[in-house]
């Protein structure tokens, strides 16, 4: 097959599927063919187009798939037929951010010519560091969520994260819940809360210590009805100012707060600076996530104990692109993988 089937977006709401020419395997090039790509906020900003990289755009980043060819000049000993995952945001390699291994904040990643998302399509072509194995014991879809889980390592690492620490996670969707299984890899106390008691379900299904539902009342309160004097860290995966309030509240003395939902534009915290003096509270953000990451959440991925199977809310097919983009729309949705051989095939 020489040509290739690929969702195209071609202006906001207006996604289409073209037969383009299957991509040229180049030298140091790997030619993976893609089996799930989970649609993510950023392709649901270019969808709706909240966000704007440029139309026509062929989106994708959270992407597993089977390797088809292997270019000249390949390192790393990868073979027809290996399971992989890829890392499709590219950065330059070259800039001060991405040689002080910082590469989230690279100043070259959106310039035009680099390769950056793609994976909606059939197969996708990329250098071979942009390639991880990863075990045939996961399956597509959840191996779709390596790129999400490598965010969420990246912003627990943003903490001094020790064993004995009580985390508070604010907000259960699927990021929120990537956060928890993580936590809960390390055998360590989770406590999500949210205001979607379906969602609170899953979250104790993944294994919480504590679900605390934010209608009833604040996860402070929550927090000192489970003997917890105060978080020691608080994730914020949860839009809006009062997520963010709530976990300046339930955080503990010494304790880190990590905003790792990005925000409406324009918003604006208000904090006690006592509290920051006398309970000596870091206050930091959370920005995607370095190879580094990625290489954490691929082993995690391998170590076959993350239960990452109730955050694929649906499976779409490729030829269904536009059902797929809408159903992801959905917040009461985690998230959406588009199947491209098929549903039938997971
Ligand atoms: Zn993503
Ligand atoms: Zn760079």
């Amino acid at each position: 097959m020489d040509t290739m089937r690929v969702a195209v977006l071609k202006e906001p709401r207006q996604v289409e599927i073209e037969e383009r020419p299957k991509p040229p395997t180049g030298p140091g090039e790997v030619l993976v063919r893609t089996k799930a790509c989970a649609i993510c906020s950023l392709e649901r900003r270019l969808y709706t187009g909240d966000q704007v990289i440029m139309y026509p755009l062929v989106g994708g980043h959270e992407v597993s798939g089977v390797i088809e060819q292997v270019g000249e000049g390949v390192l790393t000993p990868f073979e027809p037929g290996e399971h992989v995952v890829l890392d499709l945001l590219n950065r330059c390699g070259e800039c001060w951010f991405c040689r002080t291994g910082h590469s989230n904040h690279c100043v070259n990643m959106w310039r035009k010519g680099n390769h950056i998302l793609g994976g909606l399509a059939e197969y996708v072509s990329v250098p071979s560091k942009q390639v991880f194995a990863i075990d045939r014991n996961v399956s597509f879809p959840e191996a779709a969520l390596t790129e999400p889980l490598s965010d969420c390592i990246h912003s627990l690492m943003r903490t001094h994260l020790s064993p004995e620490m009580k985390v508070l996670v604010i907000g259960a969707g699927t990021m929120g819940l990537l956060h928890l299984a993580i936590l809960k890899h390390y055998g360590m106390t989770a406590l999500v809360s949210d205001l979607d008691g379906d969602k609170l379900q899953v979250a104790a299904a993944m294994g919480a210590d504590y679900a605390f539902d934010r209608n009833d009342s604040s996860p402070n309160h929550q927090l000192d009805g489970a003997g917890i004097p105060g978080a020691d860290v608080v994730v914020v995966t949860a839009p809006g100012e009062q997520a963010i309030q709530e976990g300046f509240r339930a955080v503990g003395p010494l304790g880190t707060i990590v905003l790792f939902a990005s925000q409406a534009e324009g918003t604006n915290i208000c904090v006690d600076a006592n509290l920051l003096h006398y309970n000596e509270l870091t206050i930091t953000g959370s920005e995607s996530r370095t190879e580094k990451d990625f290489l954490q959440a691929v082993s995690m991925q391998n170590s076959g104990d993350l239960y990452l199977k109730p955050l694929l809310s649906e499976v779409v097919p490729l030829e269904d692109i536009e059902k797929a983009f809408e159903m992801a729309l959905d917040v009461s949705k985690f998230r959406v993988v588009v199947a491209m051989d098929g549903v039938e095939t997971f």
